[in-house]
């Protein structure tokens, strides 16, 4: 789950770390009176869960508030790499004498979590790690005895900061790996982290993503949560108890079981096809629960054909197949279907799609094979 920038800002001024604090608007007139309330030059920025605003033209200084007001009814509705901006951050302008890099992820492959750092800020950490790596520190907090402060002060001095500058750094460095560790998030990011004129260390900007599965441990994280941030079906998908992640290929996956799921991917891809979503059905694959993932897979306009993969358990075939003909009675679906259906009850199941019009096939290789053909034809 991500946040936007003035929600990762409070949760990093609450361990110590100095942010530039502001106000949010969602009209040009509230973003006007923040402004003036302010006093003197302000930056307006948009709040969307995505980066590179700067680029997009969403962020923006202004000078006297009803310059403000006019930079919010610019930014304001702006679209910037897929997301509309509801919400503006006004907050007085900064004075940047240098801009760096700070952030804190997880490291899978060292199974440690990783401290990043780049004298190189202000531009997408990923770019710098394409154009010039070698500008970017690393450090590796270990998970037992953490990330030691003589860690963070040789970031600093491999940065080439001043001398009288580095304290000042590895202080903010060891904040951050805290809110990293306390919060169970996934990423910490400060970009840019300046030195103001007058020498002051501040956090500009700040992103933070959070572990969903560590929510139930922070329900202050959860009510962060905006929902014209999420994709609309990964919600209706939850309230349905489905598991769904949207993809960008083009077949439609209904599986039942995250690990047969995943299987089936794998499958598709293989056979040189690309899924449009993960989807797992949960247990009961009954009617409902079918006619809903249908209404899921189809709101996806690149869905071309669609694999439904289920292995009879505790699932029984014969009553899948109802399930898939009742729903295809309640959902109109336009694009081909193909099934693969093994397990208990399986040829039961098979007899009654067959009346349905659909023939189902045993072979899970043979059904990727065959919905990769139908999407391409
Ligand atoms: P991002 O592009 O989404 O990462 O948005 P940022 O908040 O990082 O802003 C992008 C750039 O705008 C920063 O790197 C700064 O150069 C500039 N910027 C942001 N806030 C201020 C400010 O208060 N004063 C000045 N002078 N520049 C700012
Ligand atoms: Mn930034």
């Amino acid at each position: 789950m991500n946040v936007h920038e003035y929600q990762a800002a409070k949760v990093l001024a609450t361990y110590g770390i100095p942010v530039n604090p502001g106000k949010v608007a969602s009209t040009p007139d509230e973003a006007e009176a923040i402004a003036r309330e302010l006093g003197g030059t302000v930056v307006v920025k948009a709040q969307v869960h995505t980066g590179g605003r700067g680029k997009a033209g969403g962020v923006k200084l202004a000078h006297t508030p009803v310059e403000a007001g006019e930079a919010a009814a610019a930014i304001l509705g702006m679209d910037i790499r897929g997301h509309t901006v509801h919400k503006v951050l006004i907050a007085k302008g900064a004075d940047i004498a240098s801009e760096f890099y700070l952030g804190v992820v997880l490291d899978r492959p060292n199974r440690k979590v990783l401290v990043m750092a780049s004298a190189e800020g202000g531009v997408e950490i990923e770019e710098v790690a394409k154009t010039n790596p070698d500008a970017i520190v690393k450090r590796l907090g270990d998970p037992l005895v953490g990330f030691r402060p003589y860690q963070a002060r040789e970031m600093g001095f491999e940065m080439g900061l001043p001398a009288d500058k580095i304290n000042g750094f590895a202080a903010i460095a060891s904040k951050l790996y805290d809110v990293y560790f306390n919060e169970d998030a996934t990423l910490v990011e400060i970009n840019p982290l300046i030195l103001t004129g007058d020498g002051q260390w501040l956090a500009l900007d700040s992103k933070m993503s959070f572990d969903d599965n560590a929510l139930a441990r922070h329900p202050d994280t959860e009510d962060m949560r905006d929902l014209n941030e999420e994709n609309a079906t990964e919600l209706e998908a939850k309230r349905n108890g489905i598991s769904f992640v949207k993809l960008d290929g083009t077949i439609g996956c209904i599986v039942n079981g995250a690990g047969l799921a995943m299987a089936t991917m794998d499958a598709v891809k293989l056979h040189g096809g690309e899924p449009a979503n993960f989807l797992d059905v949960g247990g009961g694959a009954n009617a409902s629960q079918v006619a809903k993932a249908f209404t899921l897979v189809t709101a996806d306009r690149n869905v071309r054909a669609i694999l439904i993969n289920i292995f009879g358990g505790i699932t029984r075939g014969d009553e899948v197949a109802n399930g898939i003909r009742e729903a295809l009675g309640q959902v109109a679906v336009e694009v081909p279907i193909v099934v693969r259906l093994s397990g208990t009850n399986a040829e039961e199941g098979k007899s009654i799609l067959a009346e349905a019009g659909i023939t189902a096939v045993t072979s899970m290789d043979l059904a990727a094979a065959e919905v990769v053909k139908a999407a391409n034809g």
